[in-house]
């Protein structure tokens, strides 16, 4: 992975290896069991500058290219996906939009404390009535004052519960479907405010708590369980003009661009879940005799494993390749379509295929792969499902060849003959 990778990323990702080594293998069973939110591991990744990689310093980020932030979302999945997502929701979804839309005032006040990881944040578009159709919102906003009244509920919310700072849609103009839509900065106080204070995160007095915008009880889920997953409900909420981010009807639009990005983190999550099943198995099946050889010995075990390595490789370069061409400001929704149902399927046949080759205990929690193979599952629908990526991808396709110029014919009596 020269061709993308300098020397600044390969040890910014070792220095997150040894750090999952020693702070998240060794909970990550009892945290997916528990369903307990890792706050130590937070308040540790905040000192690391985790929940700001790819923010300028001057707001108090790490300063470093979306690849980097890639590399830390990869690198953490390989240990625990719930570490991986909190810190990737917080960032790409819940951080980037204030970050590329907000005003300079939204950034100064809203961006360093969630880049410090002093407070976590959160992305909330989906509602129940708008999935994968994000743009049938119903969450309304009405002009009110100098500030909108905001009335609705967003259901799946990553770090609802335990985040403070939220990027939010709603509805300002009915009747104007994706155009009528607008998004908003809300604050409300974390659900943990003892272990916040424990650890010395998570929470800041001096936010803009809106009165009536409060989280819902936390979900119990198949995977990520140690990441915070709530609704977020809005009853009679004002928030001022000034916490309006960007114009007003320009809400979608700027969402479907941070889900754009967002889906090369969910591509990176999902690779560092194949490369722990994958190490994972290469050492049980070496270790495991049968038939008096090592199950390793069996020339299927070598096939499956030597095809999930394959799939890794590929999937790697979709997924760096995206951040690649993100950093270099380029168009990246394509790639990062095929990079996040690309890598998310391959991460399902990765853990599948490291449970079988390792027979009954791969289907126990005494090893991990269970726990990734349910894990790797939300890859495929969360942050728009497989069958909306294909859509993506197939959009972009048409619009390529309709951007081409029309192809000229040359009347046949002009054509040269063939072999000259
Ligand atoms: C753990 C978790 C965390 C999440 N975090 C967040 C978050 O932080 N913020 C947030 O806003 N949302 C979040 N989500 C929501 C997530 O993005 C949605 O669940 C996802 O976009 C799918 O929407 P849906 O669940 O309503 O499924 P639906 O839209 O109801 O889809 C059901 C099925 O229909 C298919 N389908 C729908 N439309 C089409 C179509 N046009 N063509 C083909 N097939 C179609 C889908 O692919 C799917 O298979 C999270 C969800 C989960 C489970």
């Amino acid at each position: 992975m020269d061709r993308y990778l300098t020397a600044e990323h390969v040890a910014l990702r070792d220095r997150v290896n040894r750090f999952a080594r020693e702070h998240i293998e060794p909970v990550s069973r009892e945290l997916d069991e528990s369903g307990r939110f890792p706050w130590e591991n937070v308040r540790r990744m905040a000192d690391m500058g985790l929940f700001g990689v790819p923010v300028p310093r001057e707001l108090g980020g790490m300063g470093l290219d979306y690849l980097s932030y890639i590399v830390v979302i990869e690198e953490l999945a390989k240990f625990d996906a719930s570490h991986s997502i909190t810190v990737s929701a917080h960032t790409t979804l819940g951080l980037s939009p204030i970050l590329t839309f907000g005003s300079d005032e939204q950034k100064r006040r809203f961006v360093p404390p969630l880049a410090s990881g002093e407070v976590l944040g959160g992305f909330g578009l989906t509602e129940p009535g708008a999935g994968s159709d994000a743009s049938g919102t119903r969450t309304r906003a009405v002009r009110e004052g100098d500030g909108y009244r905001i009335n609705g509920s967003k259901i799946f919310i990553t770090n609802a519960g335990v985040g403070e700072i939220f990027v939010a849609t709603a509805v300002t103009e009915p009747g104007c479907g994706a155009k009528g839509i607008s998004s908003f900065i809300v604050c409300k106080p974390t659900t943990d405010p003892d272990r916040a204070r424990q650890v010395g995160c998570g929470h800041r007095d001096d936010l803009p708590f809106a009165e009536g915008f409060r989280a819902g009880e936390k979900e119990d889920k198949m995977g990520w369980r140690a990441s915070d997953t709530r609704e977020l409900h809005f009853e009679d909420v004002f928030v001022p003009q000034g916490q309006r981010l960007g114009q007003e009807g320009r809400g979608f639009i700027n969402f479907m661009k941070t889900l754009d990005a967002g889906r090369i983190g969910v591509a990176a999550l999902s690779l560092g879940l194949a490369e722990g099943a994958l190490d994972t198995a290469v050492r049980y099946t070496v270790d495991r005799r049968q038939f008096g050889q090592r199950v390793w010995d069996f020339q299927q075990v070598q096939f499956k494993l030597a095809e999930i390595a394959t799939d890794i490789e590929a999937g790697r370069h979709l997924t760096y390749h995206a951040a690649w061409l993100q950093d270099q400001g380029m168009p990246f929704a394509k790639q990062a379509a095929m990079a996040k149902y690309f890598c998310s399927e391959l991460s399902m046949r990765a853990t599948l295929g490291a449970i079988q080759v390792m027979g009954g205990v791969g289907y126990t929690n005494e090893y991990p792969v269970e726990r990734m193979m349910r894990d790797a599952k939300i890859c495929e629908i969360g942050e728009g499902t497989n069958e909306i990526q294909r859509l993506v991808i197939a959009r972009k396709l048409l619009e390529e060849m309709m951007a081409e110029p029309p192809m000229q014919s040359v009347p046949a009596d002009e054509m040269e003959p063939a072999g000259t």
